[in-house]
């Protein structure tokens, strides 16, 4: 099954009309937390970009980082199906940062993972934290790239899914203009 139908069929990839965080229109959505409260469906994207990434290397990272909190559950699943430690990241009074006890070895190979990348902020914190640390970031990797780039920070960013979803203005919205009211994503819980 393609990760696109993992995230159709746990209704993390939602059709309809929304309103997105920023206020602005969609005739599609994207909660990948949706998807990842199912641990098969979490374990079998990890698996793929397990897979993906290694056919990128042509190895394996030495350990996964992912910041909190989107990038948790798809790092720890990435970790497994590698075979190599999952850690974390996360942001303390604003900053990113590593705590818990872990740590990087000088020179480790490091495979950053998100959920999502739009911005890249995230990410770019996070792989600033790994260097810093010591360790040698060899690639990213997301179950979406909205970034519409395939490179981050001048490493490959490896993606199950490059979702290019229509994003309007209210008053541009076609949807609206139809008649349409746009739902908040979210804001009820899924039956
Ligand atoms: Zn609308």
């Amino acid at each position: 099954m393609s990760a696109e139908s993992l995230l159709h069929e746990s209704q993390a990839l939602l059709e309809g009309h929304f309103q997105l965080s920023s206020g602005k229109h969609s005739p599609r959505y994207l909660q990948c937390a949706v998807a990842l409260q199912h641990p098969r469906i979490a374990a079998a994207l990890g698996e793929r970009i397990a897979g993906a990434v290694t056919d990128v290397l042509g190895d394996g990272p030495d350990v996964v980082v992912s910041p909190a909190l989107g990038g948790l559950i798809i790092g720890h699943e990435v970790g497994r199906a590698l075979g190599v430690r999952a850690c974390f990241t996360e942001r303390v009074d604003g900053s990113m940062t590593m705590r818990r006890g872990f740590g990087l070895a000088e020179g480790e190979r490091v495979l950053m993972v998100e959920d999502v990348i739009t911005t890249g902020l995230s990410s770019r914190e996070t792989l600033a934290v790994i260097r810093d640390l010591g360790g040698e970031p060899v690639a990213t990797a997301s179950i979406a790239n909205r970034s519409g780039k395939d490179a981050l920070d001048g490493l490959p960013l490896v993606s199950l899914l490059q979702p290019d979803f229509p994003v309007w203005d209210p008053e541009a919205c076609p949807l609206c203009a139809d008649g349409g009211t746009a739902i908040k994503p979210g804001s009820r819980p899924a039956a």
